[in-house]
């Protein structure tokens, strides 16, 4: 339905937001940027989530943020208000361990990135080394023949958002790296986050330091890699046609959407807006046209009243 129009929900009709309601049972829905920024509730979006779950649709919450695990993650929400369990919660963490553990993964990981992904390396009873601060000491000669010293036995290199990011730290995955055998993972290849005033760096950033001075390509775990889904797809918890992917970053969420799928909904409190998708829509290029969204709204808040308004026109 409105397959790639960006079709703005606000411009629809009661009877057609209802007829747009019942093609979709699933929601799975980016939380930053969508749901919250940086800690604090977007208005309205629990209110919306909380609502969509009581008529029946199944939620989850996909996110690239690797820095928390599943059951922080829930705690948070819940926090802010989301009716939400630890089985509706879909993190690159949790997964890049479970991608690690299915391959029976037995070596070390040295991990860039922070705790979330340690704690849930540590909860399939993999070893891991490298999160935290790990600065230069010394000019780099020194550095070389006195300061670095390299692990045996890493297996994989895996790479997410690490605040405490560092040249030693480059040194040593591109140098683990070079052994062929070693895997090269990334949680996800985000830019940067969604804040209104500056610029932070995201898992990419870090992502694309290792992937040039390595001279090797990462797998990449989270959106819009598919497999992020493919349990939910495979177990039969949700069926594509029918579910809906909400997200504020086209690049990986509406890709998500397309690559699984989906149907898709950008909201425009996040990365991306109506002006993106203009770009997009007149754009040559083939790949830009995959991040034009189904339908948009400014931000998922604004759902609800729509929602309820819609509900006079006969019941769901
Ligand atoms: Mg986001």
């Amino acid at each position: 339905m409105y397959k790639q129009t960006c079709t703005n929900i606000l411009s629809l009709s009661p009877v057609e937001v209802k007829k747009w309601l019942n093609s979709f049972d699933s929601v799975i829905t980016d939380c930053d940027g969508v749901l919250w920024v940086y800690g604090n509730l977007i208005s309205g979006s629990s209110d919306t989530i909380n609502y969509l779950k009581k008529m029946g649709k199944s939620i989850y919450f996909c996110t690239n943020n690797s820095t928390k695990t599943r059951k922080e993650l829930l705690v948070k929400g819940i926090e802010l208000g989301f009716n939400i369990t630890e089985d509706g919660i879909i993190s690159t963490a949790h997964a890049t361990a479970a991608y690690l553990k299915n391959r029976n993964f037995n070596k070390r990981v040295y991990v860039i990135g922070s705790e979330g992904i340690g704690k849930e390396l540590d909860a399939v009873g993999i070893e891991h080394s490298g999160i935290g601060p790990d600065v230069m000491q010394g000019t780099l000669s020194t550095f070389m023949s006195q300061h670095l010293t390299l692990e045996s036995n890493i297996g994989a290199v895996v790479v997410g958002f690490d605040e405490h990011f560092s040249f030693p730290k480059m040194t040593k995955a591109a140098s683990y790296l070079s052994d062929p055998n070693c895997l090269f993972i990334a949680t996800n290849t985000d830019e940067r986050f969604p804040m209104p005033e500056m610029v932070v760096p995201g898992s990419g950033s870090f992502v694309n330091a290792i992937r040039t001075c390595a001279e090797r390509k990462p797998t990449v775990i989270g959106k819009p890699n598919p497999a992020i889904c493919q349990t939910l797809i495979k177990q039969n918890k949700i069926k594509p046609a029918r579910t809906l992917m909400i997200g504020d970053r086209a690049n990986t969420d509406i890709l998500l959407g397309y690559n699984c799928g989906f149907q898709t909904l950008l909201v425009g409190s996040g990365i991306h807006n109506m002006t993106d998708v203009d770009q997009w829509k007149n754009s040559k290029d083939p790949e830009d046209k995959k991040l034009i969204p189904d339908v948009y709204l400014p931000k998922l808040g604004d759902l609800l009243p729509l929602i309820l308004n819609s509900m006079t026109h006969g019941s769901y």
